[in-house]
């Protein structure tokens, strides 16, 4: 059987270091807003070489957060990748804008900047591409349309901690950037976590009052906030794997090419691409083919768990019915949802391992 995805939390030089890192918290007592919080921010926004790091609750609000703090809301559209986990869209829709779809670049699966200059409109406030599955958007064409038209472009790194665009790292890319710290992400808590990198010190300071209450004065609020903050012993865990995560990414990356090696020339299958500027994080390696379904049944038959990231596209989700789109309306974005199939992916995973999936793919084909 080789699952899907291991933690890694087996690994007992790790897990020294998780112990250690929560009894540093116990013995210091303070649970919230603290230290650990103060110094992960400093250490995960050199990281992505932005000015400010504001952790928050979880990735859904990292991306809530900045668009509010960034002033969107009702009436205005919101340009998203028509491809994406759904949080995307959720975002956009939470601040009472409207989520307006533009059909993602056939080989990144990341959002098209032509397509994106044609949806804009009069009513266009912001711009949220997403580095889908750990390859970075095409930014440059993205701010330069932005900068044209006085928009706001939040990138939805999610997926991306540590990719590379043109040599820079993403979360120093767009105006502000928003990552999650679920569990599995690339660098993942052990629970929710996420935060928004910016360059924008009034931007991190917004951010950094909406998430605690809009309070920056205890018991003085300023604007009508939320509870959502990274607390002191997910940072602290953080900071333990935010240290390994540049190994981490090697490995993911040379698992890549040995999947790409094992798998090359296999029968109606697509590899992922990596652009010619783009140095992806491979936080999923996303194969397509056009018998998806019976692909994945074998691979199950032997004894190869893989997940489908995302079966359903958002423009056809119950919780988007009242944008009125239809089956059709987005054709590329519904044929990924019936071809892509994510395989078994992790740092650490062996060759050998990948082999034996490449193998089982061989035979399902
Ligand atoms: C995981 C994810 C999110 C949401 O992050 P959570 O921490 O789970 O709320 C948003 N966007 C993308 C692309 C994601 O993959």
């Amino acid at each position: 059987m080789i699952r899907f995805y291991d933690l890694g939390l087996s690994d007992p030089g790790l897990r020294a270091e998780l112990d250690a890192a929560w009894a540093r918290v116990a013995d210091s007592g303070w649970m919230i807003l603290g230290p650990e919080l103060e110094a992960f921010e400093a250490e995960f926004a050199a990281f992505c070489g932005a000015g400010h790091a504001v952790g928050v609750g979880n990735g859904l609000d990292a991306l809530v957060l900045a668009l509010r703090a960034a002033g969107v809301g009702p009436g205005d559209e919101v340009i998203v990748p028509s491809h994406t986990f759904a949080a995307t869209w959720l975002a956009a829709a939470a601040v009472g804008a409207r989520p307006a779809p533009v059909e993602v670049d056939p080989k990144t699966y990341t959002l098209d900047p032509a397509g994106a200059a044609a949806a804009v409109t009069a009513r266009t406030k912001a711009i949220v591409p997403v580095s889908l599955y750990g390859h970075p958007a095409d930014m440059d064409p993205l701010m330069a349309l932005a900068a044209k038209h006085g928009l706001f472009v939040l990138e939805d790194a999610a997926q991306s901690h540590g990719a590379t665009y043109r040599g820079r790292r993403t979360g120093g890319l767009a105006h502000a950037t928003a990552f999650s710290f679920y569990p599995t992400k690339t660098l993942g808590a052990l629970g929710d976590g996420g935060c928004v990198t910016t360059d924008d010190p009034a931007l991190a300071e917004r951010l950094r009052s909406l998430r605690n209450y809009g309070s920056s004065e205890k018991y003085r609020h300023e604007v009508a906030g939320v509870n959502s903050r990274l607390d002191e012993l997910q940072a602290a865990f953080l900071r333990v794997r935010l240290a390994r995560l540049d190994v981490q990414i090697g490995q993911r990356r040379a698992l890549a090419a040995d999947y790409g090696r094992a798998l090359a020339g296999a029968p109606d299958l697509t590899l992922p691409y990596a652009a010619k500027w783009a140095d992806p994080a491979y936080h999923l390696y996303v194969v397509r083919s056009p018998r998806r379904d019976a692909l994945q049944a074998g691979l199950k038959a032997a004894g190869v768990e893989t997940l489908i990231h995302y079966p359903i596209p958002c423009h056809l989700q119950g919780a988007f019915a009242d944008l009125g789109f239809r089956k059709g309306d987005f054709p590329l974005a519904e044929r990924l949802a019936e071809e892509v199939l994510s395989l078994p992916f992790w740092p650490g995973m062996d060759e050998a391992d990948a082999a034996v999936v490449a193998k089982a793919i061989r035979e399902a084909a």
